[in-house]
């Protein structure tokens, strides 16, 4: 033996304790899918030693493998003998490890990202691919809070705190939204807003308390009445919009007349009190001679005024009155 052969062992030999102690899973498999070589870090994940598992194949021993999806991935890095990656975002793992971060809480298994590297041989040919296995799942965890929380405060500037409906804020943009829909798309939606009648009486017998649940039951009725398409929001302390999309201003009247009737029914009980109340409805249909979404809504406060002239509990089409 000479001295650079010498040396090469001596360099072969603290690069497999460099690959043993990596704090990344390195696996290397052969064309037939063989398992070559097993790291330290995948030992300590798995649980397996490197010695149950030379030279037997990869699928084999790991049955939960995403089989079909990893024999084409690695065939492709044989084939091609490009570097492959696969993010957390696209596949959260490749082999189910454990998370070791317990605490928080958050992850039930490692995130991984995994990169597939073609291995060649001395005589150029690719006989070997090598799968990294990086632990990310720090960054996935603190990536899905991160969104979870977006999605949270989204919902929250959304929403009215009273009744869990659409603020006025957020209704409105759906408004100008629809509106603009409609010069692009041609697609017919109606308007429907309306005014809880002497709701000033309400908060003056049964108080304030007695008043805010009277226009959380108002809207429950209006939540149980609508269709998902519907747009529903809370436009003001009493008053409410509904945004019907796709609906005439005919059908519309028929939803809006059935609602004033449900709200007629209803009976809110507030203590030992039986509340009853009625509601006044304006109804406008969107058309080409309407310029804007502020005059469209000012078309549905126009009816909604009517009907209240004309004795509240009323149901008004602008432009049919
Ligand atoms: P009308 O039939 O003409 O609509 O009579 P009204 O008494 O309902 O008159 P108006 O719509 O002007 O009055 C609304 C009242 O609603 C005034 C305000 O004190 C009360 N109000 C507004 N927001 C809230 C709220 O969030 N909770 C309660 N309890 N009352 C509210
Ligand atoms: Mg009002
Ligand atoms: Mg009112």
């Amino acid at each position: 033996m000479n001295a650079h052969s010498s040396n090469e062992i001596g360099d072969l030999h603290w690069t497999l304790g460099l690959i043993q102690n990596l704090e990344v899973g390195l696996v290397v498999v052969d064309r037939a899918g063989c398992i070559k070589l097993w790291n330290g870090f995948m030992e300590n994940h798995s649980g397996v030693p490197a010695r149950d598992l030379t030279d037997k194949q990869l699928l084999k021993q790991f049955p939960e493998l995403p089989a079909s999806w990893l024999h084409r991935k690695l065939e492709s890095v044989f084939l091609l003998r490009n570097a492959a990656y696969v993010s957390w975002e696209q596949r959260p793992y490749l082999f189910h490890f454990k998370s070791n971060r317990p605490i928080t809480g958050i992850a039930q298994f490692m995130y991984q990202n995994i990169t597939l590297i073609p291995l060649t041989s001395p005589t150029g040919e690719v006989d070997h691919v090598g799968i990294l296995i990086y632990d990310v799942t720090d960054t996935a965890t603190g990536q899905i809070a991160l969104e979870k929380a977006n999605k949270k405060l989204q919902t929250l500037s959304r929403e009215d705190r009273l009744t869990g409906l659409y603020n006025r804020g957020y209704w409105e943009e759906c408004l100008n939204h629809e509106f603009e829909r409609f010069n692009r798309s041609e697609l017919i939606s109606t308007l429907v807003l309306f005014d809880i009648d002497h709701f000033k009486k309400v908060n003056d017998t049964y108080g304030h308390q007695a008043g805010d649940e009277v226009i959380r039951e108002v809207s429950k009725a209006l939540q149980q009445q609508a269709r998902k398409t519907d747009i529903a929001g809370r436009y003001g302390g009493e008053e409410f919009g509904v945004i019907l999309t796709g609906t005439k201003g005919e059908s519309a009247m028929i939803f809006a007349d059935r609602l004033r009737a449900n709200i007629e029914a209803l009976v809110v009980s507030y203590g030992e009190h039986q509340i009853k109340f009625t509601i006044s409805l304006g109804v406008s249909e969107i058309n080409y001679q309407i310029d804007s979404a502020t005059e469209w809504l000012e078309q549905a406060d126009q009816a909604l005024y009517k009907s209240k002239q004309s004795g509240r509990n009323w149901t008004t089409l602008f432009g049919a009155e």
